[in-house]
């Protein structure tokens, strides 16, 4: 059997946005899984839309996920070749030079290439879809180059396919059109068939197509990136957006999904770009880094705060963030009390005062005197087990009791209106700070 061959032809005309990536994946995978090989080609043959930046943009995005390839090139650095092989199917009387007016000024004339198209019926296997026919005659004798030096895009893509031993040709849904004429032209120049996949729509919410128009426009990898995804996470997610492994797994490295990927698993009804899952994926994959991977990958040592503290944070930053950029907003915000000490406000401590229940000042100085009595590295469930029985004997006295006399204490040890529990807080800053923010809360209070 031949060796596979899969090829990932991005256009440099935009930003690697999430479907040219999923593309991109499916024919690494498939590639890696079958111990073939994959050629990557910039189909830079728009020069007025291609640009570089794009390019090193889609390169950088790609390697990010952790994708590689074996051979590369650019269409823009073949023209001889296209041209050679023109002349050819001209010379063989495959295609013919036509003479005509030019569209953008009918008074000059053109030289186009045309196919000579046999215009037979086609049919193809698709790997996803089944068999595919298409009637070419109505393609006509369709235009191949608009110069001997200057050939359509299709086909660019044919030679390609065709120097680079392509075998399978893994693409968007979007592309089914385009085969017959790719299939022409093949015939034309004597090149095998490759087999084709054709890979489902990806959809907004709608269930339209994903694009420009929809309410998240077309997520780009580089964004997700700097919003800090992770890239295990995405290409875990972007696998599963029309592709299963055929039972219930859901959570994939790189290499179990070149272990597990084949074309059958690919679905053909389109699949739903859903942030929400996303988000779910890159939390799973957060949670399995430990902690100085954590603050490494996550960038969050810029954040100037000292190490052991954010060590310490990091299990409550995995239970709660979803990207790296919600762990710097919870780091810099709901969890700054980690790092900093608050400054409390005395009307704030004295929210909750009630008759009937201690005062703020009271509460605290209960709650101080068993927090000085805490050992050093004493857990939650230790701070909790010294402090809440404080808390039931205020509940006791009245209706809401408990509430009322823990809010000064997480207040004070917070600064914060949403903050983790007191106790929580008090075994990762430790029970010698607690203290010490407590007494500043009395303090306060003019206690
Ligand atoms: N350059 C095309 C694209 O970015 C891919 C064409 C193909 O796979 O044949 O959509």
């Amino acid at each position: 059997m031949t060796r596979v061959v899969t090829r990932i032809p991005p256009s440099p005309t935009g930003r690697l946005h999430i479907g040219t990536a999923r593309t991109a994946l499916f024919n690494y995978l498939f590639a890696r899984h079958e111990n073939g090989t994959v050629v990557f080609r910039s189909e830079d043959t728009d020069r007025a839309r291609s640009k570089k930046e794009f390019e090193d943009e889609i390169l950088e995005g790609l390697a990010w996920l952790g994708l590689s390839w074996d051979a590369f090139s650019r269409q823009s650095e073949r023209a001889a070749r296209y041209r050679e092989l023109i002349e050819g199917l001209v010379r063989k009387g495959r295609a013919y030079i036509s003479e005509e007016p030019s569209r953008e000024d009918p008074e000059k004339t053109v030289e186009l290439v045309r196919l000579r198209n046999p215009g037979a019926r086609i049919t193809f296997i698709d790997l996803v879809r089944g068999g595919i026919t298409f009637d070419t005659a109505e393609l006509g004798d369709f235009v191949i180059a608009r110069s001997l030096d200057d050939p359509v895009y299709h086909f660019a893509v044919v030679a390609d396919d065709m120097d680079a031993g392509v075998t399978h040709v893994i693409r968007g849904e979007d592309h089914i059109s385009n085969t017959p004429r790719q299939i022409l032209i093949q015939e034309a120049l004597g090149a095998p068939r490759p087999a084709y996949a054709h890979l489902p729509l990806i959809l907004d919410k709608k269930r339209a197509k994903l694009s420009k128009r929809s309410p998240s426009g077309v997520p780009q990898i580089a964004d997700l990136r700097a919003e800090g995804f992770m890239p295990e996470a995405l290409v875990n997610y972007l696998a599963l957006l029309g592709w299963n492994p055929g039972d219930a797994r859901e959570d994939f490295s790189l290499a179990e999904l070149v272990e597990a990927f084949t074309l059958g698993g690919v679905q053909k009804s389109g699949a739903v770009w859903d942030r929400t899952k996303l988000l779910s994926v890159n939390q799973r994959w957060m949670r399995t880094l430990p902690p100085d991977e954590f603050i490494e990958r996550g960038g969050l040592g810029a954040l100037g705060f000292a190490p052991e503290p954010l060590a310490k944070a990091v299990p409550l930053l995995q239970e709660r963030a979803r990207t790296f950029a919600e762990a710097h907003a919870l780091a810099g915000g709901e969890l700054l009390c980690l790092f900093e000490a608050p400054a409390p406000d005395a009307a704030a401590l004295r929210a909750k005062e009630a008759p009937g229940l201690p005062r703020a000042d009271a509460a605290l100085a209960q709650f101080l005197a068993s927090v000085e009595r805490l050992p050093d590295g004493s857990s939650a469930d230790a701070a909790r087990a010294a402090l809440m029985p404080l808390a039931e004997a205020a509940e006791a006295e009245g209706k809401g009791g408990r509430g009322a006399v823990l809010w000064p204490l997480r207040y004070a040890l917070s600064g914060q209106e949403r903050s983790p529990d007191p106790f929580t807080l008090v075994s990762l800053i430790g029970p010698a700070e607690a203290a010490r923010r407590l007494k500043k809360a009395i303090g306060i209070l003019g206690g």
